[in-house]
């Protein structure tokens, strides 16, 4: 009983009074925060290109895509433009840095916030793609 009480105390949701468009205000600015702060640990840039990137102009990627069971964890969102963030689309991280060393060896550079098996399933598949080019 007590320990039911508990676990809705700790659950990480809007009040329940709040009305639905109050709501949805709230997760918009937690999404901007997000994004903001996702875009400063990235050093500004497109983590796979290393371009200079303005707020405006950059979007949230999912290292590991949602489609592919990722998850909305600071660990797994990077900084990333247009263009990177279409030519990722849905390939694991390890695939798309085996067809693009040069993304991987960016991504190692700047995407300094990202889980660290992140990191290291990246390094792996960057010497590995540019061993196999040698
Ligand atoms: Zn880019």
């Amino acid at each position: 009983m007590s320990h039911r009480i508990v676990h809705r105390i700790a659950l990480p949701r809007a009040p329940r009074g709040l009305s639905r468009h109050r709501r949805r205000v709230l997760a918009q600015c937690q999404k901007r925060h997000v994004k903001r702060a996702t875009f400063r640990d990235c050093g500004r840039r497109c983590v796979y290109c290393g371009t200079i990137l303005g707020l405006e102009r950059a979007t949230l990627d999912h290292v590991h895509p949602l489609c592919r069971g990722g998850d909305h964890a600071p660990g797994n969102l990077v900084a990333a433009c247009h263009h990177c963030n279409q030519l990722k689309g849905s390939l694991l991280p390890v695939e798309f840095f085996a067809r693009y060393p040069w993304a991987g060896a960016n991504f190692m550079r700047y995407a300094r916030a990202v889980h660290r098996a992140l990191k290291r399933g990246a390094r792996r598949a960057v010497s590995l793609a540019f061993a196999e080019a040698a």
